[in-house]
Protein backbone atom coordinates (compact mmCIF):
# COMPACT_ATOMS: atom_id res chain seq x y z
CA UNK A 1 0.00 0.00 0.00
CA UNK A 2 1.30 3.79 -0.35
CA UNK A 3 3.22 5.10 2.22
CA UNK A 4 1.54 8.76 1.54
CA UNK A 5 -2.03 9.02 1.09
CA UNK A 6 -1.63 12.70 -1.15
CA UNK A 7 -1.27 11.49 -4.65
CA UNK A 8 2.37 12.93 -5.60
CA UNK A 9 3.80 13.55 -9.09
CA UNK A 10 5.00 11.17 -11.14
CA UNK A 11 8.76 11.11 -11.83
CA UNK A 12 8.50 9.31 -14.98
CA UNK A 13 6.17 6.77 -17.17
CA UNK A 14 8.20 3.67 -16.54
CA UNK A 15 10.71 2.17 -13.87
CA UNK A 16 12.91 -0.27 -15.25
CA UNK A 17 14.66 -2.66 -12.79
CA UNK A 18 17.62 -3.90 -14.59
CA UNK A 19 19.94 -3.16 -17.36
CA UNK A 20 20.42 -6.26 -18.79
CA UNK A 21 20.13 -6.66 -22.63
CA UNK A 22 16.37 -6.96 -22.10
CA UNK A 23 16.06 -3.87 -19.45
CA UNK A 24 18.29 -1.21 -22.04
CA UNK A 25 16.51 -2.98 -25.32
CA UNK A 26 12.82 -2.13 -23.51
CA UNK A 27 14.20 1.27 -22.38
CA UNK A 28 15.79 2.21 -25.67
CA UNK A 29 12.53 0.87 -27.74
CA UNK A 30 10.38 3.44 -24.86
CA UNK A 31 13.04 6.07 -25.54
CA UNK A 32 12.15 5.33 -29.52
CA UNK A 33 8.75 5.79 -28.93
CA UNK A 34 9.31 9.04 -26.85
CA UNK A 35 8.36 7.27 -24.04
CA UNK A 36 9.93 8.63 -21.02
CA UNK A 37 11.46 5.67 -18.49
CA UNK A 38 13.96 5.47 -15.47
CA UNK A 39 16.51 2.38 -15.93
CA UNK A 40 18.14 1.55 -12.70
CA UNK A 41 20.96 -1.14 -12.22
CA UNK A 42 22.51 -2.27 -9.04
CA UNK A 43 25.83 -2.76 -10.56
CA UNK A 44 28.08 0.17 -10.90
CA UNK A 45 29.07 -0.33 -14.91
CA UNK A 46 28.51 -3.30 -17.28
CA UNK A 47 30.49 -5.92 -16.00
CA UNK A 48 33.02 -8.16 -18.64
CA UNK A 49 31.75 -11.46 -17.52
CA UNK A 50 30.59 -14.12 -20.50
CA UNK A 51 26.76 -15.25 -20.59
CA UNK A 52 24.54 -14.90 -24.09
CA UNK A 53 26.59 -14.93 -27.53
CA UNK A 54 24.12 -15.23 -29.98
CA UNK A 55 21.51 -12.90 -31.15
CA UNK A 56 19.08 -14.89 -33.13
CA UNK A 57 17.44 -14.22 -36.04
CA UNK A 58 14.79 -12.51 -34.98
CA UNK A 59 16.27 -10.52 -32.30
CA UNK A 60 18.01 -8.87 -35.16
CA UNK A 61 15.15 -7.86 -37.03
CA UNK A 62 13.98 -6.24 -33.99
CA UNK A 63 17.41 -4.30 -33.55
CA UNK A 64 17.26 -3.54 -37.66
CA UNK A 65 13.74 -2.04 -36.79
CA UNK A 66 15.12 -0.10 -33.67
CA UNK A 67 18.17 0.83 -35.72
CA UNK A 68 20.63 -1.03 -33.99
CA UNK A 69 21.60 -4.19 -36.17
CA UNK A 70 24.37 -2.78 -37.79
CA UNK A 71 26.16 -1.22 -34.68
CA UNK A 72 25.99 -4.91 -33.10
CA UNK A 73 27.40 -6.28 -36.24
CA UNK A 74 30.05 -3.86 -36.11
CA UNK A 75 30.78 -4.62 -32.62
CA UNK A 76 30.01 -8.53 -33.06
CA UNK A 77 31.90 -12.10 -33.99
CA UNK A 78 33.43 -10.84 -37.55
CA UNK A 79 30.74 -11.24 -40.62
CA UNK A 80 33.21 -13.33 -42.87
CA UNK A 81 34.06 -16.07 -39.71
CA UNK A 82 32.23 -18.94 -40.34
CA UNK A 83 29.42 -20.11 -37.75
CA UNK A 84 30.57 -24.24 -37.30
CA UNK A 85 30.17 -26.43 -34.45
CA UNK A 86 32.27 -28.88 -34.40
CA UNK A 87 32.08 -32.60 -32.01
CA UNK A 88 35.52 -33.11 -30.75
CA UNK A 89 38.22 -34.80 -29.23
CA UNK A 90 40.82 -32.15 -29.36
CA UNK A 91 41.15 -28.81 -31.52
CA UNK A 92 44.24 -30.72 -33.33
CA UNK A 93 42.63 -34.13 -33.94
CA UNK A 94 40.07 -34.98 -37.02
CA UNK A 95 36.25 -33.63 -35.64
CA UNK A 96 33.88 -36.75 -35.21
CA UNK A 97 31.54 -34.13 -36.74
CA UNK A 98 31.36 -30.86 -38.37
CA UNK A 99 28.41 -28.88 -38.98
CA UNK A 100 29.19 -26.15 -40.91
CA UNK A 101 27.08 -23.03 -40.98
CA UNK A 102 27.10 -20.01 -43.20
CA UNK A 103 28.91 -16.30 -41.81
CA UNK A 104 27.07 -13.15 -41.75
CA UNK A 105 28.13 -12.82 -45.13
CA UNK A 106 27.25 -15.82 -46.41
CA UNK A 107 23.78 -16.09 -45.38
CA UNK A 108 23.13 -12.53 -46.42
CA UNK A 109 23.56 -13.53 -49.50
CA UNK A 110 21.48 -16.38 -49.46
CA UNK A 111 18.67 -14.54 -47.98
CA UNK A 112 19.04 -11.86 -50.74
CA UNK A 113 18.31 -14.62 -53.19
CA UNK A 114 15.17 -15.65 -51.34
CA UNK A 115 12.02 -14.94 -52.08
CA UNK A 116 9.47 -17.42 -50.66
CA UNK A 117 9.37 -15.87 -47.04
CA UNK A 118 11.48 -18.68 -45.66
CA UNK A 119 14.13 -17.12 -44.41
CA UNK A 120 14.88 -13.56 -42.06
CA UNK A 121 15.53 -10.84 -42.78
CA UNK A 122 18.14 -10.48 -40.97
CA UNK A 123 20.64 -13.43 -40.11
CA UNK A 124 21.59 -14.38 -36.50
CA UNK A 125 24.86 -12.28 -34.90
CA UNK A 126 27.19 -13.37 -32.26
CA UNK A 127 28.29 -11.03 -29.63
CA UNK A 128 29.16 -11.51 -26.30
CA UNK A 129 27.17 -9.91 -23.26
CA UNK A 130 30.07 -8.27 -22.12
CA UNK A 131 29.76 -6.39 -25.50
CA UNK A 132 26.38 -5.98 -26.26
CA UNK A 133 25.35 -4.98 -22.95
CA UNK A 134 27.77 -1.28 -22.60
CA UNK A 135 26.53 -0.87 -26.37
CA UNK A 136 23.09 -1.02 -25.81
CA UNK A 137 23.97 1.49 -22.43
CA UNK A 138 25.74 4.08 -24.93
CA UNK A 139 22.68 3.90 -26.98
CA UNK A 140 20.17 4.37 -23.69
CA UNK A 141 23.00 7.16 -22.23
CA UNK A 142 22.19 9.30 -25.33
CA UNK A 143 18.56 8.74 -25.52
CA UNK A 144 16.94 12.56 -23.71
CA UNK A 145 13.89 10.52 -22.61
CA UNK A 146 15.91 7.87 -20.75
CA UNK A 147 17.61 8.21 -17.39
CA UNK A 148 20.07 5.76 -16.84
CA UNK A 149 21.18 4.87 -13.28
CA UNK A 150 23.79 1.92 -12.06
CA UNK A 151 24.68 2.14 -9.25
CA UNK A 152 20.97 1.92 -7.73
CA UNK A 153 19.15 -1.17 -6.27
CA UNK A 154 15.87 -1.72 -6.45
CA UNK A 155 14.57 -2.37 -2.70
CA UNK A 156 11.18 -2.62 -3.17
CA UNK A 157 7.45 -1.35 -4.39
CA UNK A 158 3.96 -0.99 -4.12
CA UNK A 159 1.01 0.06 -6.12
CA UNK A 160 -2.50 1.55 -6.63
CA UNK A 161 -4.78 2.03 -9.14
CA UNK A 162 -3.02 5.33 -10.62
CA UNK A 163 0.95 4.52 -10.11
CA UNK A 164 3.19 2.76 -9.00
CA UNK A 165 5.92 3.25 -6.30
CA UNK A 166 9.62 1.86 -6.18
CA UNK A 167 11.87 2.20 -3.35
CA UNK A 168 15.69 2.17 -4.63
CA UNK A 169 18.80 2.36 -2.82
CA UNK A 170 21.96 4.39 -3.98
CA UNK A 171 25.40 2.78 -3.55
CA UNK A 172 26.40 5.74 -1.13
CA UNK A 173 23.22 4.58 1.02
CA UNK A 174 20.61 7.03 0.17
CA UNK A 175 17.49 5.81 -0.21
CA UNK A 176 14.84 7.49 -2.31
CA UNK A 177 11.42 6.43 -3.16
CA UNK A 178 10.29 6.85 -7.21
CA UNK A 179 7.09 6.93 -9.05
CA UNK A 180 5.77 6.26 -11.91
CA UNK A 181 2.99 4.89 -14.07
CA UNK A 182 4.41 1.38 -14.61
CA UNK A 183 7.48 -0.47 -13.35
CA UNK A 184 9.13 -3.81 -15.20
CA UNK A 185 11.18 -6.28 -13.56
CA UNK A 186 13.89 -7.19 -15.86
CA UNK A 187 15.87 -8.25 -13.38
CA UNK A 188 17.12 -11.48 -13.97
CA UNK A 189 16.66 -14.97 -12.74
CA UNK A 190 16.50 -14.06 -8.80
CA UNK A 191 14.54 -10.86 -9.55
CA UNK A 192 13.69 -9.28 -6.83
CA UNK A 193 10.29 -7.84 -8.55
CA UNK A 194 8.69 -11.09 -9.06
CA UNK A 195 9.51 -12.14 -5.69
CA UNK A 196 7.73 -9.19 -4.44
CA UNK A 197 4.80 -9.87 -6.44
CA UNK A 198 5.10 -13.33 -4.51
CA UNK A 199 5.15 -15.06 -8.59
CA UNK A 200 6.71 -18.12 -8.62
CA UNK A 201 8.58 -20.06 -11.28
CA UNK A 202 7.83 -23.96 -11.81
CA UNK A 203 9.76 -26.38 -14.00
CA UNK A 204 13.05 -28.10 -13.30
CA UNK A 205 15.55 -26.39 -11.75
CA UNK A 206 19.46 -27.09 -10.96
CA UNK A 207 19.53 -29.60 -13.12
CA UNK A 208 23.55 -29.42 -14.07
CA UNK A 209 26.24 -27.09 -12.71
CA UNK A 210 29.12 -25.80 -14.55
CA UNK A 211 31.89 -24.24 -14.35
CA UNK A 212 32.83 -21.02 -16.80
CA UNK A 213 36.25 -20.38 -17.25
CA UNK A 214 37.24 -16.98 -19.86
CA UNK A 215 40.80 -17.50 -21.22
CA UNK A 216 42.13 -14.46 -23.61
CA UNK A 217 44.32 -16.45 -26.39
CA UNK A 218 45.31 -13.97 -28.97
CA UNK A 219 46.32 -16.63 -31.38
CA UNK A 220 44.38 -19.42 -30.84
CA UNK A 221 41.41 -18.62 -33.44
CA UNK A 222 43.81 -18.00 -36.39
CA UNK A 223 45.43 -21.45 -35.64
CA UNK A 224 42.55 -24.02 -34.79
CA UNK A 225 43.99 -27.03 -37.01
CA UNK A 226 40.35 -28.35 -37.89
CA UNK A 227 38.98 -25.22 -38.78
CA UNK A 228 37.31 -22.14 -37.51
CA UNK A 229 33.53 -22.00 -36.03
CA UNK A 230 32.05 -20.56 -32.89
CA UNK A 231 31.28 -23.82 -30.69
CA UNK A 232 33.63 -26.74 -29.90
CA UNK A 233 31.72 -29.45 -27.87
CA UNK A 234 34.38 -31.87 -26.54
CA UNK A 235 32.92 -35.38 -26.50
CA UNK A 236 34.23 -36.28 -22.81
CA UNK A 237 32.73 -37.26 -19.36
CA UNK A 238 32.73 -33.58 -18.56
CA UNK A 239 30.48 -32.45 -20.73
CA UNK A 240 33.25 -29.86 -22.23
CA UNK A 241 32.52 -27.02 -24.20
CA UNK A 242 34.30 -24.23 -25.99
CA UNK A 243 32.79 -20.89 -27.34
CA UNK A 244 34.41 -18.56 -29.49
CA UNK A 245 33.05 -14.85 -28.16
CA UNK A 246 32.80 -11.34 -30.32
CA UNK A 247 36.83 -11.04 -30.09
CA UNK A 248 37.91 -14.46 -32.06
CA UNK A 249 40.27 -13.40 -28.89
CA UNK A 250 38.61 -14.54 -25.66
CA UNK A 251 36.93 -18.06 -25.42
CA UNK A 252 34.59 -19.53 -23.04
CA UNK A 253 35.12 -23.11 -21.62
CA UNK A 254 31.84 -24.81 -20.41
CA UNK A 255 32.07 -27.79 -17.97
CA UNK A 256 31.26 -30.00 -14.92
CA UNK A 257 34.28 -29.74 -12.62
CA UNK A 258 35.12 -29.59 -8.72
CA UNK A 259 37.28 -26.99 -8.90
CA UNK A 260 38.38 -23.94 -10.88
CA UNK A 261 41.94 -24.77 -11.12
CA UNK A 262 40.66 -27.76 -12.86
CA UNK A 263 38.94 -25.43 -16.16
CA UNK A 264 43.08 -24.42 -16.86
CA UNK A 265 44.05 -27.67 -17.19
CA UNK A 266 40.83 -28.99 -19.08
CA UNK A 267 41.53 -25.91 -21.59
CA UNK A 268 45.22 -27.13 -22.84
CA UNK A 269 43.99 -30.67 -23.08
CA UNK A 270 41.24 -29.17 -25.46
CA UNK A 271 43.43 -27.20 -27.37
CA UNK A 272 46.10 -29.72 -27.03
CA UNK A 273 48.50 -27.57 -28.70
CA UNK A 274 51.44 -25.31 -26.95
CA UNK A 275 49.77 -22.02 -27.02
CA UNK A 276 50.13 -18.88 -24.65
CA UNK A 277 47.23 -17.96 -22.93
CA UNK A 278 45.73 -16.18 -19.71
CA UNK A 279 42.87 -16.96 -17.52
CA UNK A 280 40.77 -14.36 -16.46
CA UNK A 281 38.24 -15.72 -14.69
CA UNK A 282 36.27 -18.70 -13.30
CA UNK A 283 32.12 -18.70 -12.38
CA UNK A 284 29.68 -21.31 -12.26
CA UNK A 285 26.40 -21.32 -13.50
CA UNK A 286 23.51 -23.90 -13.24
CA UNK A 287 20.60 -25.17 -16.00
CA UNK A 288 17.19 -24.40 -15.42
CA UNK A 289 14.10 -24.67 -17.11
CA UNK A 290 11.50 -22.64 -15.84
CA UNK A 291 8.78 -20.36 -16.06
CA UNK A 292 6.57 -17.74 -14.11
CA UNK A 293 3.01 -18.14 -13.28
CA UNK A 294 2.32 -14.81 -14.46
CA UNK A 295 4.24 -12.17 -15.81
CA UNK A 296 1.96 -9.00 -14.99
CA UNK A 297 0.51 -8.15 -11.81
CA UNK A 298 -1.75 -4.65 -11.70
CA UNK A 299 0.91 -2.02 -13.11
CA UNK A 300 3.80 -4.16 -12.66
CA UNK A 301 5.48 -6.14 -15.89
CA UNK A 302 8.36 -8.75 -15.58
CA UNK A 303 10.26 -9.37 -18.90
CA UNK A 304 13.59 -11.79 -19.90
CA UNK A 305 14.91 -14.26 -17.28
CA UNK A 306 12.53 -12.50 -14.54
CA UNK A 307 10.18 -15.19 -15.76
CA UNK A 308 11.85 -17.83 -17.73
CA UNK A 309 14.70 -19.63 -17.60
CA UNK A 310 16.16 -21.60 -20.18
CA UNK A 311 19.13 -23.98 -20.65
CA UNK A 312 21.55 -21.19 -22.51
CA UNK A 313 23.13 -23.79 -25.61
CA UNK A 314 19.97 -23.02 -27.88
CA UNK A 315 20.50 -19.31 -27.82
CA UNK A 316 16.71 -18.88 -26.54
CA UNK A 317 17.67 -17.21 -23.14
CA UNK A 318 17.93 -13.58 -24.05
CA UNK A 319 16.69 -13.73 -27.13
CA UNK A 320 12.67 -14.74 -25.77
CA UNK A 321 13.17 -11.86 -23.39
CA UNK A 322 14.07 -8.97 -26.27
CA UNK A 323 10.70 -10.61 -28.10
CA UNK A 324 8.85 -9.56 -24.56
CA UNK A 325 10.36 -6.20 -24.22
CA UNK A 326 9.53 -5.38 -28.10
CA UNK A 327 6.53 -6.79 -27.38
CA UNK A 328 5.38 -4.67 -24.37
CA UNK A 329 6.99 -1.74 -25.06
CA UNK A 330 4.17 -0.95 -27.98
CA UNK A 331 1.71 -1.55 -25.73
CA UNK A 332 2.84 0.63 -22.89
CA UNK A 333 3.07 3.49 -25.42
CA UNK A 334 -0.32 2.95 -26.68
CA UNK A 335 -1.14 2.97 -23.27
CA UNK A 336 0.20 5.93 -21.66
CA UNK A 337 -0.29 7.83 -25.08
CA UNK A 338 -4.18 7.07 -24.61
CA UNK A 339 -5.17 4.82 -27.62
CA UNK A 340 -4.52 1.26 -25.96
CA UNK A 341 -7.80 0.09 -24.48
CA UNK A 342 -7.33 -2.33 -21.70
CA UNK A 343 -7.03 -5.50 -23.39
CA UNK A 344 -3.46 -4.69 -25.13
CA UNK A 345 -1.22 -4.56 -21.88
CA UNK A 346 -3.22 -7.27 -20.95
CA UNK A 347 -2.08 -9.45 -23.91
CA UNK A 348 1.51 -8.99 -23.18
CA UNK A 349 1.43 -11.95 -20.63
CA UNK A 350 -1.21 -13.96 -22.43
CA UNK A 351 1.04 -13.40 -25.78
CA UNK A 352 4.78 -13.78 -24.49
CA UNK A 353 3.99 -16.46 -21.49
CA UNK A 354 2.92 -18.98 -24.29
CA UNK A 355 6.31 -18.11 -26.07
CA UNK A 356 8.03 -18.37 -22.69
CA UNK A 357 6.63 -21.78 -22.69
CA UNK A 358 7.38 -22.62 -26.21
CA UNK A 359 10.97 -21.94 -25.34
CA UNK A 360 11.16 -23.38 -22.32
CA UNK A 361 9.93 -26.72 -24.03
CA UNK A 362 12.24 -26.28 -27.38
CA UNK A 363 15.28 -25.72 -24.90
CA UNK A 364 14.40 -28.62 -23.16
CA UNK A 365 14.42 -31.12 -26.40
CA UNK A 366 17.76 -29.39 -27.60
CA UNK A 367 19.07 -30.29 -24.26
CA UNK A 368 18.34 -33.79 -24.17
CA UNK A 369 19.32 -33.98 -27.36
CA UNK A 370 23.09 -32.95 -26.29
CA UNK A 371 22.35 -35.22 -23.83
CA UNK A 372 21.93 -37.86 -25.94
CA UNK A 373 24.38 -37.77 -28.32
CA UNK A 374 26.63 -37.40 -24.71
CA UNK A 375 25.12 -40.91 -23.69
CA UNK A 376 27.44 -42.34 -26.26
CA UNK A 377 30.50 -41.34 -25.16
CA UNK A 378 32.59 -44.39 -23.88
CA UNK A 379 35.99 -43.86 -21.97
CA UNK A 380 37.50 -45.97 -25.29
CA UNK A 381 36.57 -43.04 -27.33
CA UNK A 382 40.03 -41.63 -28.65
CA UNK A 383 41.36 -45.61 -28.54
CA UNK A 384 42.61 -46.38 -32.37
CA UNK A 385 40.76 -50.03 -31.50
CA UNK A 386 37.97 -51.59 -33.82
CA UNK A 387 35.85 -50.48 -30.01
CA UNK A 388 37.18 -47.49 -30.35
CA UNK A 389 36.37 -46.56 -33.69
CA UNK A 390 32.43 -47.93 -33.11
CA UNK A 391 32.03 -45.55 -30.37
CA UNK A 392 33.54 -42.50 -32.65
CA UNK A 393 30.85 -43.49 -35.33
CA UNK A 394 28.01 -44.10 -33.20
CA UNK A 395 28.20 -40.96 -31.10
CA UNK A 396 28.92 -38.84 -34.55
CA UNK A 397 25.95 -40.69 -36.08
CA UNK A 398 23.87 -39.45 -32.47
CA UNK A 399 25.04 -35.97 -32.56
CA UNK A 400 24.43 -35.33 -36.53
CA UNK A 401 20.52 -35.69 -35.51
CA UNK A 402 20.61 -34.20 -32.11
CA UNK A 403 23.41 -31.75 -31.74
CA UNK A 404 21.34 -29.81 -34.76
CA UNK A 405 18.35 -29.39 -31.88
CA UNK A 406 20.17 -26.97 -30.75
CA UNK A 407 22.02 -25.16 -33.52
CA UNK A 408 18.96 -25.11 -35.67
CA UNK A 409 16.02 -23.49 -33.84
CA UNK A 410 14.53 -21.34 -36.48
CA UNK A 411 11.23 -22.24 -36.11
CA UNK A 412 11.41 -21.00 -32.33
CA UNK A 413 12.70 -18.36 -33.68
CA UNK A 414 10.29 -17.23 -36.36
CA UNK A 415 8.01 -19.30 -36.40
CA UNK A 416 5.77 -18.13 -33.06
CA UNK A 417 2.26 -16.87 -33.16
CA UNK A 418 0.35 -15.38 -30.31
CA UNK A 419 -2.60 -18.12 -30.37
CA UNK A 420 -5.85 -17.02 -28.39
CA UNK A 421 -4.64 -12.90 -27.53
CA UNK A 422 -7.13 -10.77 -26.98
CA UNK A 423 -5.64 -7.97 -29.71
CA UNK A 424 -5.65 -10.66 -32.21
CA UNK A 425 -8.68 -11.11 -34.89
CA UNK A 426 -9.55 -15.16 -34.09
CA UNK A 427 -9.71 -17.29 -37.33
CA UNK A 428 -11.82 -20.60 -37.55
CA UNK A 429 -9.62 -23.38 -37.77
CA UNK A 430 -6.51 -24.50 -35.93
CA UNK A 431 -3.50 -22.87 -37.35
CA UNK A 432 -0.44 -24.28 -38.17
CA UNK A 433 1.42 -26.37 -35.90
CA UNK A 434 4.15 -24.92 -34.15
CA UNK A 435 8.04 -26.82 -34.56
CA UNK A 436 10.83 -25.45 -33.11
CA UNK A 437 12.93 -26.72 -35.69
CA UNK A 438 10.97 -25.60 -38.89
CA UNK A 439 10.09 -22.63 -40.10
CA UNK A 440 7.09 -22.36 -42.36
CA UNK A 441 5.95 -18.38 -43.54
CA UNK A 442 2.40 -18.08 -42.28
CA UNK A 443 0.31 -15.00 -42.11
CA UNK A 444 -2.14 -16.52 -39.76
CA UNK A 445 -3.64 -13.87 -37.61
CA UNK A 446 -1.05 -13.70 -34.19
CA UNK A 447 2.15 -15.24 -37.05
CA UNK A 448 5.28 -12.58 -38.00
CA UNK A 449 5.40 -11.39 -41.19
CA UNK A 450 7.09 -13.62 -43.15
CA UNK A 451 9.77 -11.52 -44.35
CA UNK A 452 9.84 -10.40 -48.45
CA UNK A 453 11.50 -8.58 -50.91
CA UNK A 454 10.01 -5.73 -53.12
CA UNK A 455 10.77 -5.64 -56.62
CA UNK A 456 13.04 -2.62 -56.11
CA UNK A 457 15.48 -4.72 -53.79
CA UNK A 458 13.66 -3.11 -50.74
CA UNK A 459 12.33 -5.36 -47.43
CA UNK A 460 8.58 -4.80 -47.29
CA UNK A 461 9.51 -4.77 -43.05
CA UNK A 462 11.63 -1.71 -43.81
CA UNK A 463 8.59 -0.44 -45.10
CA UNK A 464 6.06 -0.52 -42.13
CA UNK A 465 6.21 1.71 -39.83
CA UNK A 466 5.79 2.52 -36.13
CA UNK A 467 1.78 2.28 -36.63
CA UNK A 468 -0.74 -0.14 -37.56
CA UNK A 469 -0.21 -0.71 -41.21
CA UNK A 470 -3.05 -2.45 -43.62
CA UNK A 471 -1.02 -4.03 -46.61
CA UNK A 472 -3.20 -3.74 -49.52
CA UNK A 473 -2.31 -5.98 -52.55
CA UNK A 474 -2.66 -4.87 -55.77
CA UNK A 475 -6.44 -5.72 -57.68
CA UNK A 476 -7.50 -4.96 -54.27
CA UNK A 477 -10.91 -2.77 -54.12
CA UNK A 478 -11.09 -2.89 -50.56
CA UNK A 479 -12.19 0.54 -49.33
CA UNK A 480 -9.91 1.59 -46.35
CA UNK A 481 -11.81 4.01 -45.20
CA UNK A 482 -13.87 3.08 -42.65
CA UNK A 483 -11.00 1.21 -40.77
CA UNK A 484 -8.79 4.30 -41.20
CA UNK A 485 -11.95 6.13 -39.14
CA UNK A 486 -12.03 3.50 -37.03
CA UNK A 487 -8.62 3.49 -35.70
CA UNK A 488 -8.83 7.43 -35.94
CA UNK A 489 -11.83 7.15 -33.57
CA UNK A 490 -9.20 5.50 -31.14
CA UNK A 491 -6.92 8.03 -32.20
CA UNK A 492 -4.17 5.15 -32.87
CA UNK A 493 -1.96 5.32 -35.58
CA UNK A 494 -2.36 3.83 -38.27
CA UNK A 495 -1.40 3.85 -42.44
CA UNK A 496 -2.23 2.18 -45.39
CA UNK A 497 0.42 0.67 -47.57
CA UNK A 498 -0.57 -0.86 -51.11
CA UNK A 499 2.04 -2.92 -52.82
CA UNK A 500 2.13 -3.31 -56.03
CA UNK A 501 4.13 -6.31 -56.36
CA UNK A 502 3.00 -9.95 -57.05
CA UNK A 503 5.53 -11.97 -54.88
CA UNK A 504 4.59 -10.69 -51.36
CA UNK A 505 0.67 -11.34 -52.74
CA UNK A 506 1.68 -15.04 -53.73
CA UNK A 507 3.18 -15.44 -50.21
CA UNK A 508 0.89 -14.02 -47.64
CA UNK A 509 -1.99 -15.30 -49.72
CA UNK A 510 -4.92 -12.67 -48.92
CA UNK A 511 -5.68 -9.21 -50.91
CA UNK A 512 -5.01 -7.13 -47.31
CA UNK A 513 -3.60 -7.84 -44.05
CA UNK A 514 -3.41 -6.05 -40.77
CA UNK A 515 -0.21 -5.35 -39.27
CA UNK A 516 0.82 -4.72 -35.44
CA UNK A 517 3.43 -2.13 -35.12
CA UNK A 518 5.73 -4.94 -34.09
CA UNK A 519 4.82 -6.80 -37.52
CA UNK A 520 2.58 -9.31 -35.75
CA UNK A 521 -0.47 -10.17 -38.08
CA UNK A 522 -3.82 -8.76 -36.68
CA UNK A 523 -6.25 -10.11 -39.37
CA UNK A 524 -5.94 -11.11 -43.01
CA UNK A 525 -8.52 -11.45 -45.76
CA UNK A 526 -9.75 -10.61 -49.13
CA UNK A 527 -12.65 -8.16 -47.74
CA UNK A 528 -12.22 -6.07 -44.39
CA UNK A 529 -14.74 -7.13 -41.80
CA UNK A 530 -16.55 -4.42 -39.34
CA UNK A 531 -14.40 -1.58 -39.25
CA UNK A 532 -15.01 -0.48 -35.89
CA UNK A 533 -14.74 -4.38 -34.77
CA UNK A 534 -11.23 -4.80 -36.04
CA UNK A 535 -9.75 -1.09 -35.22
CA UNK A 536 -11.50 -1.88 -31.47
CA UNK A 537 -9.83 -5.52 -31.28
CA UNK A 538 -6.33 -4.22 -32.31
CA UNK A 539 -6.16 -1.51 -29.69
CA UNK A 540 -7.54 -3.88 -26.97
CA UNK A 541 -10.73 -2.08 -26.49
C1 LIG B 1 26.81 -19.45 -20.26
C2 LIG B 1 25.61 -18.77 -20.78
C3 LIG B 1 25.44 -18.62 -22.15
C4 LIG B 1 24.30 -18.01 -22.65
N1 LIG B 1 24.15 -17.87 -24.01
C5 LIG B 1 23.02 -17.28 -24.52
C6 LIG B 1 22.85 -17.05 -25.90
O1 LIG B 1 23.73 -17.35 -26.70
N2 LIG B 1 21.70 -16.45 -26.32
C7 LIG B 1 20.73 -16.08 -25.45
O2 LIG B 1 19.69 -15.57 -25.89
N3 LIG B 1 20.87 -16.24 -24.12
C8 LIG B 1 22.00 -16.83 -23.63
N4 LIG B 1 22.17 -16.96 -22.29
C9 LIG B 1 21.14 -16.48 -21.39
C10 LIG B 1 21.24 -14.97 -21.23
O3 LIG B 1 22.49 -14.61 -20.72
C11 LIG B 1 20.14 -14.48 -20.34
O4 LIG B 1 18.91 -15.00 -20.79
C12 LIG B 1 20.08 -12.96 -20.36
O5 LIG B 1 21.17 -12.40 -19.71
C13 LIG B 1 18.81 -12.47 -19.68
O6 LIG B 1 18.77 -11.09 -19.76
P1 LIG B 1 17.96 -10.25 -18.70
O7 LIG B 1 18.21 -8.82 -19.08
O8 LIG B 1 16.57 -10.76 -18.61
O9 LIG B 1 18.61 -10.60 -17.30
P2 LIG B 1 20.12 -10.39 -16.80
O10 LIG B 1 21.07 -10.44 -17.91
O11 LIG B 1 20.28 -11.32 -15.66
O12 LIG B 1 20.11 -8.91 -16.27
C14 LIG B 1 19.43 -8.55 -15.09
C15 LIG B 1 20.03 -7.25 -14.59
O13 LIG B 1 19.27 -6.81 -13.48
C16 LIG B 1 20.16 -6.34 -12.49
N5 LIG B 1 19.47 -6.44 -11.19
C17 LIG B 1 19.12 -7.57 -10.53
N6 LIG B 1 18.52 -7.25 -9.38
C18 LIG B 1 18.47 -5.91 -9.31
C19 LIG B 1 17.98 -4.97 -8.33
N7 LIG B 1 17.40 -5.38 -7.20
N8 LIG B 1 18.12 -3.64 -8.59
C20 LIG B 1 18.71 -3.19 -9.73
N9 LIG B 1 19.21 -4.03 -10.67
C21 LIG B 1 19.08 -5.37 -10.47
C22 LIG B 1 21.35 -7.26 -12.61
O14 LIG B 1 22.52 -6.69 -12.03
C23 LIG B 1 21.46 -7.44 -14.11
O15 LIG B 1 22.29 -6.48 -14.71
C24 LIG B 1 23.32 -17.54 -21.76
C25 LIG B 1 23.49 -17.68 -20.37
C26 LIG B 1 24.63 -18.30 -19.89
C27 LIG B 1 24.80 -18.44 -18.40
Amino acid sequence: MWPQAEPLTLDTQVIIVGAGPVGLTLAIDLGRRGLRCILLEQKAAPQFLPKMERCNARTMEIYRRMGLADKIRDAGFPRDAPMDVFIVTSLVEPPLLHLPYPSVVQAKAEIAACRDGSMPLEPYQLISQYTLEPLLKSVADAMPTIDVRYGCEFVSCAQDEGAVSARVKYADGRSVELRADYLVGCDGGTSAVRRQLGIKLQGESNLMQFRQALFRCDDLFERIPIGKGRHYHVADAQATFLIVQDSTRHFTLHAVTDSDAEMAALFEKTLAMPIDYEMLSVGQWRQNLLLADNYAQGRIYLAGDAVHLVIPTGGLGMNSGVGDAYDLSWKLAGTLQGWGGSQLLASYEIERRQIGANNVEASRQASRGRRAWRAAYKPNLREQTPAGAETRTNLARIANVEQRKSNEMIGAELGYRYVDSPVIWPQAGEGPEHDFMKYVPSTWPGARLPHVWLDDGTALHDRIGECYTLLRFAGSSADVAPLAKAFAAFGAPFSVLDIADEMPRAVYGNDLLLLRPDLHVVWRGNNLPDAAKLAAVATGH
